[in-house]
């Protein structure tokens, strides 16, 4: 990162694309983005599958490749997961860590916190996902539920390492559902976020991504509210020239 708050556009690709398509998608993106200077920081967060050809595909360019998840163990009998130490072994750079759709599959915040902190002494940059439900919010539950899963997930984070971490809020009623937040009601989440977070973190240097629904379209005034510092973005990334665009918005 260059300066505090440089925004970062990440790509989430969920369980899509194979080793063979990660090439071709990363070989696209780059000719799209181009050599020049990017105005923010842009990543990719192919399946674990794709993770080595998406990290060799990126190397030698601007494109940063995270993980999905994480497990907190360093090995283990733990079918399916990957270790920390696996994801720097694929060559990449960073991980997810709670994605909605991984808290939906009963990853809690205990859990959240210690793989935070497992990728973190891996030395992998951190986009820890927070977001309320939409039961949450019609109850105006919204604060009170940011507020426990940010101090959740901060738990065993130090102050030195926020440049390392992002914070992403995904409203899960609007993830997958083509229902983005507007820019207020995100701009006010992610205003809250950052204001829990500066109990262990440096609110002015503290990177908060809004996810949910982003696309080119929207992107631009989402990612123009003081709050926002970039996006996280699912659906529209899996398309290169729909996320060349939103990281152009950015
Ligand atoms: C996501 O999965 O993190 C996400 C934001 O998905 P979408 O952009 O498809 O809503």
């Amino acid at each position: 990162m260059s300066g505090p708050r440089r925004p970062l556009v990440a790509g989430n690709w969920k369980m899509n694309k194979t080793g063979v398509e990660a090439r071709e998608y990363v070989a696209r993106l780059r000719a799209l983005l181009g050599d020049g200077e990017l105005s923010c920081d842009v990543a990719v967060c192919p399946p674990a599958t794709a993770l080595e050809a998406t990290a060799r595909a990126a190397s030698g360019s601007a494109v940063r490749v995270l993980a999905q998840a994480v497990h907190e163990a360093e090995k283990g009998a733990h079918t399916g997961e990957v270790s920390a130490g696996m994801i720097v072994g694929a060559g990449a750079d960073g991980t997810l860590v709670g994605h909605s759709e991984r808290r939906a599959a009963g990853e809690t915040d205990d859990q959240v916190a210690a793989r935070v902190r497992a990728a973190l002494d891996a030395g992998l940059q951190v986009v820890v996902c927070v977001g309320e439900s939409l039961e949450q919010r019609e109850a105006g539950e919204t604060e009170r539920w940011l507020t426990g899963q940010v101090g959740a997930a901060l738990a065993q984070v130090r102050a030195d390492e926020v440049g390392v971490l992002s914070i992403a809020y995904e409203p899960i009623w609007a993830i997958g559902t083509g229902r983005t937040a507007t820019p207020e009601i995100a701009q006010e989440a992610c205003a809250h976020v950052r204001s829990v977070a500066a109990a262990t973190l440096d609110p002015a240097a503290l990177r908060v991504l809004y996810g949910g629904s982003v696309t080119p379209d929207n992107a631009a005034g989402l990612m123009a509210q003081p709050d926002i510092d970039g996006a996280l973005v699912g659906g529209a990334s899996l398309d290169a020239e729909a996320f060349a665009a939103i990281a152009r918005a950015a």
